[in-house]
């Protein structure tokens, strides 16, 4: 019977990861995956987390099942955090991680739009086609990736997303695209939301890095100007990165759909997640919930999550200089350009290759760069290792 299963082409990502943590050689660096490292390459636990746990929240009593839509409070806070203050008219539902949102957002839609495609940005994270795929979606891209400029290709979007029928899905990423770190302009934004509202698509925007580009409000710019647009749309949030609590599973699912049935909307999300993992798991979301509703800790996570980006401004402001020092001539001021964790670097298959082989520095094949992964003991490694790899 189960004879014939296909091989699983393991996750890339997932998969450099595992070759990473088997290689011996002690100055070796990861910058593929993408987690946020301290400047002491470590995975940080958040004052303001931990004080939320030392104060007692999530320590173990009964442990009982949370509503399938997650508690109140905590929908409520992020609500607050997504859409900014009055936006009651906001569903929001909380998800397994940024992931459960998209698979909770893909399962509704499935369900009220059975014939509807998803156009993706090109490129995208590549578990962006394998969710919507996966929920029986036709997956299509739109360009995205100026490689020419190593900028956002507005003109080519826009004229792939005035082609479309109305009731596509578009998704987008609000800030700190992933794999390219290039964001639209507001600008940008206004001319993309135009088309779509002339076009009546559908939004649906994956937030997993709010408050890695400019700020916890910046960054939800454009959903919001979608929201006041009257534009329905849905908003996919991970708490994975900016309260690093990658392994907690902590996210949320919003759904602005003005002429919805509220009561009805809600149970069309409950729904598509009572089938799929009944309710969510209750620690990550007692912490963010307790974080982001004191508003002492609140303003502590948002400094933290300042100096997060801030940090990662200068690791990439560092990488500029040194590498226009070793390489003068070449531009890259792309990297200076970009936003969030990750840099599109433009390398090719065998200076990928010859990184991790000869100096143990990792890469994704797109050639992304997670510039969280450097600090002040590895960037100069990576420099040269950049380089001489570069120059060969
Ligand atoms: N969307 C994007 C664009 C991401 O980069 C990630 C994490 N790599 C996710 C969603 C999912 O994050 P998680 O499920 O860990 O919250």
């Amino acid at each position: 019977m189960f004879d014939q299963l296909p091989a699983y082409a393991d996750d890339p990502i997932l998969g450099l990861f595992e070759v990473y943590k088997a290689d011996p050689r002690p100055f070796k660096v990861n910058l593929g995956i993408g987690i946020y490292c301290d400047e002491a390459g470590q995975v940080p636990v958040l004052e303001s987390v931990r004080a939320a746990r030392e104060a007692g929240v999530g320590a173990r009593g009964p442990s009982v099942y949370l509503p399938t839509e997650g508690g109140e409070a905590y929908r409520d806070a992020v609500r607050e955090l997504v859409f900014g203050k009055n936006a009651d008219d906001i569903v929001v539902v909380q998800t397994v991680a940024g992931t459960g949102a998209l698979k909770v957002g893909a399962d509704f839609l499935k369900g009220v739009l059975p014939d509807a495609a998803i156009w993706m940005p090109d490129p995208t994270w590549a578990n962006h086609a394998a969710i919507f795929a996966g929920a029986g979606f036709r997956v299509e891209n739109y360009p995205y990736y100026a490689k020419e400029t190593g900028g956002f290709d507005l003109d080519g979007a826009v004229s792939a997303l005035q082609k479309l029928q109305a009731g596509s899905v578009v998704l987008l990423h609000p800030c700190c695209h992933n794999p390219t770190g290039v964001d639209p302009t507001q600008a940008e934004w206004h001319a993309l939301l135009d088309v779509i509202e002339q076009r009546g698509l559908l939004p649906f925007f994956d937030v997993a890095y709010q408050g890695f580009a400019h700020g916890v409000d910046e960054d939800a710019w454009a959903v919001r100007e979608c929201v006041r647009r009257g534009i329905a749309c849905l908003v996919a949030s991970s708490f994975s990165k900016i309260f690093s609590l990658y392994g907690e599973r902590v996210g949320a699912l919003g759904v602005h759909a003005p002429k919805a049935d509220k009561a009805r909307l809600l149970g069309q999300l409950k729904l598509a997640i009572r089938r799929s993992y009944s309710c969510p798991p209750a620690l990550g979301a007692a912490l963010v919930e307790a974080v982001l509703s004191s508003p002492a800790s609140n303003a502590q996570w948002r400094a933290e999550l300042d100096a997060m980006r801030g940090r990662m401004r200068e690791v990439r402001t560092s990488l500029h200089r040194k590498l226009g020092e070793a390489l003068p001539g070449r531009d890259f001021g792309f990297l200076v350009a970009q936003n969030g964790m990750f840099s599109y670097s433009g390398l090719s298959a065998a200076q990928i290759e010859a990184l991790r082989s000869r100096f143990g520095v990792y890469v994704v094949s797109s050639g992304r760069i997670c510039v969280a992964g450097l600090n002040a003991s590895n960037i100069s490694h990576v420099c040269e290792a950049l380089a001489e790899v570069c120059s060969g």
